[in-house]
């Protein structure tokens, strides 16, 4: 993590002490790091520049209004899955030509907004779905164009539940199906027909399956120039992974080096969805220690964040690294050789780490690393437990991106009958 750094024993997020923000902004808190979220971007638009493709960074990532608008300065599109997400991208100045929308389940009220705002494509992953934006572009006076979203059947190596471009998953439509539908293109009158979408899973470690399922869409885009179906896109989707410090993934370089040559022959325009890649590396979790305790199977560190903070580990049985925020000396209060790092929530599926080496003490702070990604964008209000702060860091200032929620934000939406 290039830009989360100890210095005399502290732990830096750029050029801020990490304590001093969990001093005053609370604990548990959500760290960025700007520089590390636009190196990591600048990285992938580097590498794809030869071929000017399209970055479109997958909002649901982290979806924070000042993560957004930092990107999209930089150049980036998004990638959407929801009326809400559309609302983030219009609320931080995405132009509309620089988003796509997927999702199996996009409702009317999505749909015709998303038609009225004018985005560049749907990623369709259904013929229901195609008819249903079809007759309502028809209703609008307006054209929809789109993407066919194929689920090539590839396995992506990854976790069951980040797995998307399995046939047994709900995403996309098989190669047959896909192909029948750009063959009776003509029966959808108020659709254009753009291009084609895959995304095959996410944390993805090996080149091999992106490999894989180009080959499986450029054999598709081959038969379909035979049949004198004109395309202007191939969407390759997000996936690429990250290194949580456990497995090593690939570089944006080693990426490119792999794909460009694929996409290059297809005289199409490339988009990339990568949401992980981004800002996966460039957050942490910082929470506080609560208590200590052992019996005589295990010992805990309590921490004051859980997994409705973070729910990873507990939903995806993700490890994440664990550090204390200030080095101590090993004499301190516990020397826990291995210890569950859990919340307060009561569940026993509520841990941020199991069997972790760490030596802290009642009150001090940890960082549960890598967090950038996939960790407030899919914090809840389980237990009632209150939504953490999110704060971004850029070079020595420290922003408040996100106010912690008060227990009026908790139940502003209820009605006592
Ligand atoms: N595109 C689509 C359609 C997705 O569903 C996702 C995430 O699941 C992404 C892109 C981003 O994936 P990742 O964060 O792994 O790059």
């Amino acid at each position: 993590m290039e830009y989360f750094k100890f210095r005399r024993k502290h732990l830096y997020c750029e050029d801020v002490k990490v304590k001093d923000l969990a001093d005053k902004y609370g604990t548990p808190l959500y760290v960025y790091s700007y520089r590390n979220i636009l190196g990591r971007f600048n990285q992938l638009k580097k590498e794809f520049s030869r071929i000017r493709a399209l970055i479109c960074y997958s909002a649901k990532a982290n979806s924070n209004l000042s993560v957004l608008k930092a990107l999209i300065k930089e150049g980036a599109g998004l990638d959407i899955v929801s009326g809400g997400e559309l609302y983030r991208a219009k609320r931080c100045g995405c132009p509309a030509k620089k988003i796509v929308y997927a999702s199996v389940g996009k409702i009317e009220e999505e749909i015709k907004e998303a038609v009225n705002s004018g985005i560049l494509m749907f990623n369709v992953e259904s013929v229901p779905e195609l008819e249903r934006i079809n007759h309502l572009a028809q209703k609008l006076k307006r054209k929809a164009r789109v993407a066919i979203r194929i689920n090539p059947d590839i396995s992506p190596g990854t976790h069951k539940y980040i797995t998307t471009g399995k046939k047994e998953t709900k995403f996309g439509v098989e190669i047959d199906t896909a192909k029948r539908i750009f063959l009776n293109r003509n029966k959808y009158k108020s659709i254009v027909f753009s291009g084609i979408h895959i995304h095959i899973g996410s944390q993805i470690t090996e080149l091999a399956p992106f490999v894989k399922a180009i080959k499986k869409v450029n054999r598709l885009i081959g038969q379909l120039k035979e049949d004198n179906v004109r395309l202007e896109y191939l969407n390759i989707g997000g996936g690429l992974g990250i290194d949580y410090g456990i497995r090593p993934a690939k570089t944006a370089k080693e990426f490119a080096g792999a794909v460009m040559p694929l996409l290059k022959g297809t005289g199409l325009k490339i988009i990339l969805e990568p949401g992980r890649f981004i800002t996966g590396n460039a957050g942490i979790l910082v929470s506080k220690v609560i208590y200590l305790k052992e019996n005589s199977a295990k010992k805990f560190v309590v921490v004051d964040a859980a997994m409705n903070d973070f729910i990873r580990p507990s939903l995806y049985g993700a490890a994440h690294r664990i550090i204390p925020v200030r080095l101590r000396a090993m004499s301190h209060d516990l020397k826990a050789k291995q210890a569950d790092v859990v919340g307060p929530v009561c569940e026993s599926g509520d841990f941020l780490g199991k069997n972790v080496k760490i030596s802290v003490g009642q009150g001090d702070y940890l960082a549960v690393l890598d967090t950038g990604a996939y960790g407030y964008s899919m914090a809840s209000n389980y237990n009632s437990r209150l939504k953490p702060a999110e704060v971004l860091v850029k070079n020595n200032k420290a922003y408040l991106v996100t106010e912690r929620q008060s227990y009026q934000d908790l139940v502003r939406k209820e009605i006592i009958i």
